[in-house]
């Protein structure tokens, strides 16, 4: 297909648990090939991909600090997750025969990049895809205030945010049978009424520097190329 794209270069932020996939933990493979597939064939329309992708799925700090842990310990642990997933996912994606270079907020010679952004921008432009890990590297933070600010930093044209629905309703589908989904939000109306998709302090960011957030779902085959192409099902909060 030849279609002009609507959004060229974009970061793709994916939450740990979507790795889970039918498990209740960790890494499901199948589910990364899916997917890395879906990845594989945006870039080959065309687009400048970018990726983040959370750690829910193998630990997060809030939870480590319920249990009892020092939050900013629990935290780098979370950290710690972030770069398994990305590690997996740059696997997967080189198995399918995509580029890729993983880049840690965290240094982790031995295993990854270190981030530099004018590197990661290079390799962007050469069609690699570039798996940012560890979120922005500090405690206290998440991997959706990360993607923000990496989608900021590579210039993209929008943040996608893949998630298990397909839109921004005005309330939770799965609670409430009146909800409707919005077909576009400002970012003041989400914040405004707490409409949980994203961490406040990322959809600030995206405000501040007026990038589009498109919230769409991870389970309709071939949704990230509709949302490039400005199609399909989904929110778009700008
Ligand atoms: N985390 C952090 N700083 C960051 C990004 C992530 O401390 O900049 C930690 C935090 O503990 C978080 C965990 O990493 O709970 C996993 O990330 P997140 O919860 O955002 O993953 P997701 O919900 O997207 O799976």
């Amino acid at each position: 297909e030849t279609s002009p794209l609507k959004y060229k270069r974009v970061l793709l932020k994916l939450s740990g648990e979507a790795l889970m996939g039918p498990g209740q933990f960790g890494i499901d493979i199948p589910t990364v090939e899916q997917f890395a597939k879906a990845i594989a064939g945006a870039r080959t329309a065309g687009a400048e991909i970018c990726l983040v992708i959370g750690g829910g799925n193998i630990f997060r700090g809030m939870a480590g600090a319920a249990k009892g842990m020092e939050r900013a310990q629990a935290d780098s642990m979370g950290m710690l997750a972030t770069v398994m997933n990305a590690l997996a996912m740059q696997s997967v994606l080189e198995s399918q025969g995509v580029p890729t270079r993983v880049q840690s907020a965290i240094n982790m010679d031995q295993i990854c990049e270190p981030y530099i952004r004018r590197r990661a921008q290079r390799h962007m432009e050469k069609g690699r895809v570039v798996i940012f890990a560890a979120g922005i590297g500090n405690p206290f933070f998440t991997t959706d205030t990360g993607a923000a600010l990496r989608c900021i930093e590579m210039n993209c044209d929008a943040l996608l945010k893949g998630t298990q629905v397909d839109g921004v309703y005005t309330a939770d589908p799965k609670l409430d049978s009146t909800a409707t989904r919005y077909e576009k939000v400002a970012y003041q109306e989400l914040l405004a009424k707490d409409l949980r998709v994203m961490d406040s302090s990322a959809v600030s960011l995206m405000r501040d520097n007026n990038v589009p957030i498109v919230v769409f779902s991870l389970k309709e085959e071939g949704s990230l190329l509709n949302v490039l192409h400005g199609r399909g099902t989904s929110t778009t909060i700008s």
